[in-house]
């Protein structure tokens, strides 16, 4: 049977390369990993630019594996979409995150957390109700929920997704559109989702200084998605030069190493004491 014999063909040259050798240890180990708290999240400040304060934080998910040490998530995420433990993995990140942002967060300064969403999560059909149960579990204002989504993963299944989010904006998340830029969605899609905020992929702005193309096209969508009426993030900001030129293209917030590298909790609290009040 033609499928069959095509699937034989895919696992046979899996066992004699070993990076999807790798890749099948890697997809036994995930779900062992969530049940046995291996993962770890790490969290990287957002600066709010005209306020000159941290606004929030991204979570950011690293994996220290027993045998390959620290795997990178570009690397176990795709792994996970595939096998769907990406469901599982989605619930640890937004209850750690949560629970993380509500110890953060006292009466005078209330923090917001960004979870990055895959496709498969928009597809699961307990989603919405999962957020609702964190938001109550660690009595969380949805307001301080970000949900991140890539243009490439709402284009997986456009009507589905348009559903989904505007479900999750009517409890009151916020929803921003990650790696602008880079994905194929197009204006007129965007413009029908409840979207709060653009995040503009870090390809542009790390190569702002360099690269005069990039500078206009950062420019030109920070201006287009005001028009918009969407808030603006930057992503990647490396050098003080390009944190004066998106302060000066009046960009809302601000990420990246030059700023903070994603932290993990001991780390941010030690870089949040240092920070002004
Ligand atoms: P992303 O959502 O675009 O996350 C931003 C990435 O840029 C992070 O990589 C971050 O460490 C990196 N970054 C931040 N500032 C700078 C900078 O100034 N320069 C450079 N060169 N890089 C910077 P990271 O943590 O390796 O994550 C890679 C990707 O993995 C993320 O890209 C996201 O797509 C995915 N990912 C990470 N955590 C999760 C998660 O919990 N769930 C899902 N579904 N995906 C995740
Ligand atoms: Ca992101
Ligand atoms: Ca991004
Ligand atoms: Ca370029």
């Amino acid at each position: 049977v033609g499928v069959h014999r095509g699937e034989r063909v895919t696992e046979y040259s899996d066992d004699i390369n070993p990076y999807n050798s790798r890749r099948l240890t890697l997809m036994g180990d995930l779900q062992n990993a969530v049940n046995n708290d291996l993962l770890e999240l790490y969290f990287q400040p957002q600066v709010n630019c005209k306020q000159n304060k941290v606004a929030g934080f991204e979570a950011l998910l690293r994996w220290n594996h027993p045998l390959y040490g620290f795997i990178p998530p570009d690397e176990f995420i795709p792994i996970a979409e595939k096998t769907g433990t990406i469901n599982v993995v989605t619930e640890w990140v937004l209850d750690k995150a949560l629970s993380s942002i509500a110890a953060l967060n006292n009466s005078h300064h209330q923090m917001t957390v960004s979870v990055n969403i895959s496709a498969v999560n928009l597809k699961q059909k307990q989603f919405l109700l999962l957020v609702q149960t964190l938001l109550n579990k660690y009595q969380v204002s949805p307001q301080l929920l970000i949900l991140e989504i890539t243009e490439t993963a709402m284009m997986e299944d456009p009507e589905n997704a348009l559903l989904v989010l505007t479900a999750l904006n009517q409890i009151g998340v916020k929803l921003s559109i990650d790696d602008f830029g880079t994905g194929h969605s197009s204006l007129s899609y965007i413009k029908q989702l409840p979207v709060h905020e653009i995040k503009i992929d870090r390809s542009f702005v790390m190569e702002m200084d360099s690269d005069k193309d990039d500078a206009i096209i950062v420019k030109t969508t920070v201006n287009m998605c005001h028009d918009l009426g969407y808030e603006v993030v930057a992503e990647g900001v490396e050098t003080l030069t390009s944190l004066d030129t998106l302060k000066a293209m009046g960009c809302d917030y601000l990420q990246g190493y030059y700023l903070a590298r994603p932290l993990p909790m001991s780390e941010l609290l030690v870089w949040l004491h240092k920070q002004h009040p």
